[in-house]
């Protein structure tokens, strides 16, 4: 398997990046990734008033087979985090950012899959990939935004088990990964998940001449469609949208039973909301679509 080296690595997504490794489909690759701030706090010397995030991303992977018009499967085998992770407040950010007065941060130690928040609190880990995806066609994207390419979701489903499927949009689609966090809540509320560096395994298929519309997730057996957008109303309603055509697409389902299904079995949840664009997904579970099961697995 390769491995590649977090020396490699992008802060655009751009159809000119130079790949960072090629591999074939149906292959592995290892990612080592720097946290979002690109390690910044660990460094000697570091004057934390001026460290920002870039989220710097691990590639981009090439693979082969990928040409626009195909589905890139994603397949997270493993993940690894370093031991301690940085969580940040910032003043005048998020929904919190009015209570804040000075840019303050945490390093909070990570052991035995547990986040030390305190003496007396303890957080079961849940790593997750902060950024994760292919390189569009056109402008290139910093890796700070997000869209139907994916980058900085913020989704805690895009973890370890899940199978995330991209459109690829250029030819080896030019994967990237980074933006770690060993735990984040749903809607990253204060900002910031507990930023961390670390490596993911990812097995790399290629569905041809197949695309999806933007992200969607396979995780603990349900389905998960993302949406980006410059409102949440906005995000869940094109989530929903495109829930609703797969499952008209791929199944015999009538379109007033998908409707029923979705009002009755399906959550609406929230990626995150302090990002350039807000993410959400809309999430049913398998074993209700067994068409789908059956056509996509
Ligand atoms: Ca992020
Ligand atoms: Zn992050």
């Amino acid at each position: 398997m390769q491995v590649i080296s977090s020396d490699k690595s992008i802060v655009r997504f751009d159809q000119n990046n130079e790949p960072a490794a090629v591999v074939k489909a149906g292959e592995s690759v290892k990612l080592c990734c720097r946290d979002c701030f690109g390690d910044a706090y660990f460094k000697a010397g570091a004057v934390e008033s001026e460290i920002t995030y870039n989220n710097p991303c691990t590639g981009p992977v090439f693979i082969e087979e990928a040409l626009p018009g195909d589905t890139l499967v994603v397949e997270i085998e493993a993940m690894e985090t370093a031991d301690t992770g940085i969580v940040e407040i910032v003043p005048e950010a998020g929904p919190l950012g009015r209570y804040i007065k000075h840019k303050t941060i945490k390093k909070l130690p990570i052991r035995q899959e547990k986040v030390g928040f305190s003496n007396k609190l303890f957080l079961p880990v849940k790593p997750m990939i902060g950024v994760l995806g292919v390189t569009p066609l056109g402008a290139a994207i910093p890796t700070v935004d997000l869209g139907n390419h994916g980058g900085n979701l913020d989704c805690n489903s895009i973890a370890p088990g899940a199978k995330v499927l991209f459109p690829v949009a250029v030819k080896g689609a030019l994967l990237a990964a980074g933006d770690f966090h060993a735990v984040m809540g749903d809607g990253e509320l204060g900002v910031s998940g507990l930023e961390v560096a670390g490596s993911c395994i990812l097995k790399l298929n290629i569905i041809k001449n197949f695309q999806v519309e933007g992200p969607v997730i396979f995780y603990d057996d349900g389905l998960e469609v993302v949406a980006a957008a410059s409102t949440l109303d906005e995000a869940v309603s094109e989530a929903t949208r495109r829930l609703y055509r797969i499952l008209h697409t791929y199944t015999t389902t009538s379109a007033e039973d998908i409707s029923a299904l979705i009002s009755l079995a399906a959550d609406a949840k929230i990626c995150q909301t302090v990002n350039s664009q807000m993410s959400a997904r809309i999430r049913i579970p398998l074993s209700f679509t067994p068409e789908l099961k059956a056509f996509i697995l």
